[in-house]
């Protein structure tokens, strides 16, 4: 069997948590929402629940695989209604808190050391792309590595309609890439979603930090830095 890691021409990303560190986010975006709950008392505690639910429900849409619905729309509707708030309201309150209010805080969260991981990965002659549960566009523009990427693709794409672990969107970016999936390396956080995703599609994986690989095609690293030197055979990064 050939290495597939060394094989590879093409890296597919998962983005949060992955271009950028979680935890100081989180405490950023924590801070964010009390400050907020300071000023509006009685409606920060139904913010949160819908906030909460809205993030529990896309964990049980994982398995969601209808294609007459629209996964864009699915994801909203289902906590709405649990929580008997209108569909617009919440997709209004999530677009804010989860996608507007932390764009200025991502670059802050970033890896280090980035834009120059991406470089070397591109300078070694690797297509580059996203394939993320959310809409990568805009993060990617704040974390100032959108040039950089040849693809960025969202579950709620059209074409893929399936969160991870669906092997959909692997392939979708893949194919997008222009690259086939066993050239292709994934490299994400989460072994149960990403790693599991990406073996299903025919891809080796990096596991960025904490879980442990889901196989063989599976390699578990501490810090983004270490695919420069994985994929490229190169010490430097
Ligand atoms: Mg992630």
């Amino acid at each position: 069997m050939t290495d597939p890691f060394g094989a590879a021409e093409a890296v597919l990303f998962d983005l949060d948590g992955t271009l950028y560190r979680l935890a100081p986010m989180r405490r950023r975006m924590l801070f964010e929402l009390l400050r907020w709950g300071m000023i509006h008392p009685v409606a920060f505690p139904r913010l949160m629940r819908c906030l909460r639910e809205f993030r529990s429900a896309r964990e049980g849409l994982r398995d969601f695989a209808g294609d007459a619905e629209a996964l864009a729309d699915v994801q909203f509707e289902v906590p709405a209604k649990r929580l008997g708030v209108p569909a617009e309201e919440l997709r209004e309150m999530v677009e804010e808190w989860m996608f507007r209010r932390p764009l200025p805080f991502l670059g802050g969260a970033a890896w280090p050391g980035l834009r120059g991981v991406l470089l070397e990965l591109k300078g070694a002659g690797m297509r580059l792309g996203v394939f993320s549960d959310y809409a990568p566009e805009r993060k990617l523009e704040a974390l100032g590595v959108r040039d950089l990427f040849d693809v960025a693709l969202a579950a709620t794409d059209p074409e893929v309609n399936r969160f991870k672990p669906d092997p959909r969107g692997f392939v979708v970016g893949a194919a997008r890439l222009g690259v086939a999936p066993t050239k292709t390396v994934y490299v994400g956080d989460r072994a149960d979603v990403d790693g599991v995703g990406a073996e299903a599609a025919g891809m080796a994986s990096v596991i960025l930090a904490g879980a442990d690989g889901v196989g063989p095609r599976s390699i578990t690293i501490r810090e983004l830095g270490q695919v420069v030197a994985l994929l490229t055979g190169s010490s430097k990064g």
